[in-house]
């Protein structure tokens, strides 16, 4: 699994703090391509705030971040898309009333025509947006239905084919899964495992070690800022995982206080 080459995003030792708050200290992962990374981790472990970095909305105060081996300080999320990084977050920013294909080009409409006779060139965005979607697999009934009208899993799924068109090299997915039912988080985990296929680096945040067991070839476990565990696939098994994620040894002393003694 490991090659020679630099991973395409490597935080080495990195920490986050807001005043005395430690919002992550001492993290380190590494996203190679065509890989899936997994953080795992539960409210307040420190997930968003390792997403920010790496997304470019602020920076780290400690450790080293580096892309493709180079170290940097990335200025603000346009830095971090440049050099290839696309965050999709949960609360996806899309028009609701807006058609699919308008949505998948927000910000960069291609026009057609020059001065006053300049136009979107709608035709050629229905066309592409159509194209990549089915390029990943993703068969939609009609681009031209208001993206709101799609359903939470869908529209992960658009988002996921839109930063894989528009040249994404590392995807960042905070919490794809999180509001969905198992059928559609199965659905958007196949295309997050077809970004991989693509060569891409996936960063996976989740709660769920089952859902990141599926797809993922490393994994990351925070707790309260700090980093519980790292392993790579082939030293966990999703048991191990899970314990950990839910406690392990917490809960085994939680299981002691809580356990009734025998009736007499
Ligand atoms: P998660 O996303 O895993 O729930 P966060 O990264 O949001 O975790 O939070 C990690 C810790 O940092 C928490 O204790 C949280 O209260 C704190 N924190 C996050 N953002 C801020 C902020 N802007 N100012 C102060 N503390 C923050």
């Amino acid at each position: 699994m490991t090659t020679d080459t630099a991973p395409l995003v490597e935080l080495d030792d990195v920490s986050k703090y807001y005043g005395n708050i430690r919002a992550l200290e001492g993290v380190s992962l590494e996203v190679r391509a065509g890989e899936i990374t997994c953080v795992l981790g539960d409210n307040g472990a420190g997930k968003s705030t390792l997403i920010k970095i790496v997304a470019g909305l602020h920076r780290h105060d400690a450790g080293t971040f580096r892309i493709e081996g180079e170290e940097v300080a990335l200025a603000n999320p346009r830095d971090a898309l440049d050099r290839g990084i696309a965050t999709v977050y949960q609360d996806l920013a899309v028009v609701p009333l807006m058609p699919v294909w308008r949505n998948f080009f927000l910000g960069s409409e291609p026009t057609k025509g020059k001065g006053p006779l300049r136009r979107l060139d709608v035709d050629l965005m229905r066309a592409t947006t159509r194209e990549a979607l089915l390029r990943m697999g993703i068969d939609l009934r009609d681009v031209d239905q208001p993206i709101g009208t799609l359903s939470g899993g869908e529209r992960q799924c658009v988002a996921i084919a839109r930063a894989v068109h528009f040249g994404a090299r590392v995807l960042v997915l905070d919490e794809p899964t999180a509001a969905l039912g198992v059928k559609q988080s199965g659905v958007v985990l196949k295309y997050v495992a077809a970004a991989r296929d693509q060569g891409l680096g996936v960063v996976l945040i989740t709660h769920n070690p089952h859902h990141a067991y599926l797809v993922g070839d490393r994994f990351v476990l925070l707790k309260r800022g700090t980093m519980a565990a790292s392993h790579t696939k082939g030293e966990v098994t999703l048991d191990e995982l899970t314990r950990q994620m839910a406690g392990g040894s917490e809960l085994d002393d939680l299981r002691h206080e809580l356990e009734r003694p025998a009736a007499s």
